[in-house]
């Protein structure tokens, strides 16, 4: 049975009744805070509880930084129609206007560390209020869940689908990091690293391509604040951390997919379309472009 069909079949058996959910987030919330939080979530625009079928996709994209979740979270979300939301996008455009949580966020973001729970739940919901204003449905979230409370809070006010657990070596993902720019004018992601690591010792080897901007991006490239090697490494280490314990959340309840990443996107996409069983669709899209 393809690995996505097993999983959304779990996932579906194992959802509680809307009451006794709501039970158990008034009960879970360990403060005022926390069930604050969870409302907020909730009244802004997820969906409640209802029949898988009859909604969007509600996708998590896991995984240490560097690892390409955002490229691929945005390529499927173009596939399957659902807005790709990637909280660190949030966090940077936050960053980037003069309101009054830029300065507290950089000095957060500049040294690796997460910003608070409340803030990141407070920006999520605000996206999520904005697309339902638009239509959207669905989802692909990208860099949440990060701690096993931001899990819980979801789960306590929707039900997640899949959860994609994309892996690489670490000293893939710091190079990945390291080599990652930005267009400053078109807001292309591109990536100036040439990775090509052979096999040893019954290790295989990984070759990725660099991912280069065409002319017109490559005088305005720039790179993130917090992709220096000492950011990186202290971003790492909060993976491991705060966010490496999500899996096993997710795990535990049947809704992980791990996926090792073969090479660049060449060799990735395809595999990654055909363990989500995906295949056809890119193929149909394909021969509609
Ligand atoms: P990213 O682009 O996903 O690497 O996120 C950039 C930075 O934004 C992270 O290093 C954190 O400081 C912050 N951030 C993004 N998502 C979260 C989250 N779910 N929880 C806490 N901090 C986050």
């Amino acid at each position: 049975m393809p690995a996505l069909n097993r999983l959304l079949r779990a996932g579906a058996a194992s959802r509680p009744p809307v009451s006794a959910a709501r039970w158990w987030l008034s009960s879970l919330a360990s403060s005022e805070a926390d069930a604050r939080v969870s409302e907020r979530l909730a009244r802004r625009g997820l969906p409640a509880r209802r029949d898988p079928g009859s909604r969007n996709v509600q996708w998590v994209f896991l995984g240490c930084p560097g690892v390409g979740k955002g490229t691929y979270a945005s390529r499927l979300s173009q596939l399957l129609g659902v807005p790709h939301i990637a909280t660190g996008d949030l966090v940077r455009e936050e960053l980037a206007s003069s309101g009054p949580l830029a300065q507290p966020l950089a000095d957060i973001v500049n040294q690796g560390k997460l910003v608070s729970d409340e803030i990141i739940i407070n920006l999520l919901s605000k996206r999520l209020e904005t697309g339902v204003a638009k239509g959207e449905s669905g989802f692909i979230l990208d860099g949440f869940p990060r701690t096993i409370r931001q899990a819980e809070i979801l789960e306590g006010v929707t039900d997640i689908d899949l959860v994609v657990n994309l892996k690489l070596r670490e000293d893939v993902l710091l190079a990945k990091c390291l080599g990652r720019r930005i267009c400053s004018q078109c807001g292309g992601n591109f990536n100036v690293a040439s990775i090509d690591i052979k096999g040893e010792n019954g290790r295989p080897g990984i070759f990725m391509a660099p991912l280069l901007p065409p002319a017109q991006c490559m005088t305005k490239l720039v790179t993130r604040s917090d992709d220096t090697e000492e950011v990186v490494k202290e971003r790492l280490r909060i993976y491991y951390e705060m966010s490496q314990p999500v899996e096993e959340f997710y795990r535990s309840r049947g809704k992980l997919l791990e996926f090792d990443l073969p090479g660049g996107i060449p060799e990735s996409w395809p595999k990654l379309l055909q363990l989500l069983n995906l295949e056809d669709h890119d193929d149909k899209q394909s021969a509609a472009a």
